[in-house]
C-alpha cells in the first residue's frame, strides 16, 4: 500500500489522506469477506482512542470486531496503589507529584484531586524531571514522584533517578508503578474463554522494546501481531496486514510502524531501564489480578530514591466498587457501554473506574464517540448503557 505518494511530505496529511483510507478500508473488506468472525485486540489505549477519534470502527465490516486491550497505564492502575501513594502524603507529609491523569483516578477515599481539596499536598507535573526540580526547590520537604506507565515512560523515570544520584538530591524518591506490556498480553492469551484472532501491537511501547519480545505470541500461541502507528492510514493498513496473515493462515510479527519502531527497539532507553529497574515478582493489575514479572521496581543500589523502601510502603489491595465492570471491559469480555454504570453513575466528569479517566481508556473513548455522534444529547448514552 503506497503510504507515501511522493506528492507531498506533510506527514499527518499523508496518513489522513481520504483516498488512502478508502483503499485500506476496501482491502479490509476484501480480506474479511465470508462468514468468519474476526476478533482483533488493539493492545494500546492510544489505538483505542484513535479508532474512536477518527470513527475508524465505522469503516470496518461487522465481522471484524475490536477488542480493547490492557495498554492504557491509567486504566490498569489498581486502586490500592493510588491509596498507597496518597498515604505517603497524608501520613508522612511528603509532596506527592504525578501526571494529571492520575489526579482523577479514584482510590478508596476519593481521587488525588479530591484529596487536594482536603489540604493534602498532591501536585501535577509534566515529567519526572519536573518532580526532581520540585524537590530541589523545596529542600525542607520530601518529594515522591508517583510513576506510572509502560516501557514508554519508564526510561524517563530511570534517567531521572540517575540524575538525582548525579546531583545528590536526597529529598526525592519514586513510587514505581511501571508495568511491562508483554506479561499482560500473555495474561490475556491465557484467560479462560478468551478468543482473540490477532493483535494490533502497541506503537509507543514498541519504540522502546522493539518487535522481538512479541515473537512468542506468533510462535507459541499461533496468533499474528502487527505493530501499528496511530494515524488512520496506519491503523487500517495494520488491520489489513493482520487480516492478510489470517487469510493466508500465517502467524507472524510484522511492523507497520517502521518509521518509529526498530526491530530491536531503543538501545539507550533499554540500557537506562536495566540499570535502574528490575522485575517485581508479581504486581496487581486492575481487572487482570496479580501477574508475575509484569512490573518494574527500583534496584537495591538505588534504594535511597525508592519511596517503597524509604517509607516501608505496605502492599495495599483495595477492591473496585462492586458494580464497576472495569475488569470485564479490560479483558474484552464486555464492551464499555455494556457496563451497568456507563453513562450514568460513571462519566468522564464523575468517573467510577479508571477506564473513564484517561482519554486512552476504552470507556472514555466510547463516551466521547457517543457525545460526538450526538447520541449522548439524544439520551442514547443512556440507551446504549442498558
Ligand atoms: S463505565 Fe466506569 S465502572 Fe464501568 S467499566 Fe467503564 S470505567 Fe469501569
Amino acid at each position: 500500500m503506497p503510504i507515501s505518494s511522493g506528492r507531498s511530505m506533510k506527514y499527518v496529511d499523508e496518513y489522513r489522506d481520504p483516498d488512502l483510507i478508502r483503499q485500506a478500508a476496501a482491502e479490509i473488506r476484501r480480506l474479511a469477506a465470508g462468514d468468519r468472525h474476526f476478533r482483533i485486540m488493539e493492545v494500546c489505549g492510544g489505538h483505542t482512542h484513535a479508532f474512536y477519534r477518527f470513527a475508524l470502527e465505522d469503516l470496518l465490516p461487522p465481522n471484524v470486531e475490536l477488542i480493547h486491550g490492557p495498554g492504557c497505564p491509567v486504566c490498569v492502575l489498581p486502586m490500592g496503589r493510588v491509596d498507597a501513594g496518597l498515604s505517603l502524603a497524608i501520613d508522612h507529609g511528603v509532596i506527592l507529584a504525578t501526571f494529571g491523569d492520575v489526579m482523577r483516578v479514584p482510590g478508596a477515599g476519593g481521587t488525588p484531586l479530591q484529596h487536594v481539596a482536603r489540604g493534602v499536598d498532591v501536585r501535577i507535573v509534566y515529567s519526572p524531571l519536573d518532580a526532581l526540580e520540585l524537590a530541589r526547590r523545596n529542600p525542607a520537604r520530601h518529594v515522591v514522584f508517583f510513576a506510572i506507565g509502560f516501557e514508554t515512560t519508564a526510561p524517563s523515570t530511570a534517567l531521572t533517578i540517575l540524575r538525582a544520584r548525579e546531583l545528590g538530591v536526597g529529598n526525592f524518591s519514586v513510587l514505581s508503578n511501571h508495568v511491562t506490556i508483554v506479561p499482560a498480553i500473555k495474561a490475556v492469551l491465557d484467560s479462560p474463554g478468551m478468543r482473540i484472532d490477532g493483535f494490533l501491537g502497541p506503537g509507543h511501547v514498541s519504540t522502546v522494546i522493539g518487535c522481538r519480545p512479541y515473537e512468542f505470541i506468533a510462535r507459541h500461541y499461533g496468533k499474528p501481531l502487527v505493530v501499528s502507528g496511530f494515524e488512520p492510514a496506519d491503523l487500517l493498513q495494520a488491520m489489513a496486514m493482520l487480516l492478510r496473515q489470517l487469510h493466508d493462515g500465517r502467524a507472524e510479527v510484522e511492523n507497520q510502524y517502521r518509521r518509529a519502531v526498530a526491530e530491536d527497539g531503543n538501545a539507550a532507553a533499554l540500557r537506562a531501564l536495566s540499570e535502574v529497574f528490575e522485575l517485581r515478582a508479581f504486581f496487581e493489575w486492575r481487572g487482570l489480578g496479580f501477574i508475575t514479572h509484569s512490573a518494574l521496581c527500583i534496584k537495591p543500589e538505588f534504594a535511597q530514591w525508592d519511596a517503597e523502601r524509604r517509607f516501608d510502603v505496605p502492599p495495599v489491595v483495595t477492591a473496585d466498587p462492586v458494580a464497576a465492570q472495569c475488569g470485564e471491559v479490560l479483558k474484552g469480555v464486555l464492551k464499555p457501554h455494556q457496563c451497568k454504570l456507563f453513562g450514568r453513575e460513571c462519566t468522564p466528569e464523575r468517573p467510577v473506574g479508571a477506564l473513564m479517566v484517561s482519554s486512552e481508556g476504552a470507556c472514555a473513548a466510547y463516551h466521547a464517540h457517543a457525545l460526538r455522534s450526538g447520541r449522548a444529547d439524544a439520551g442514547i448514552v443512556e440507551e446504549i448503557g442498558t
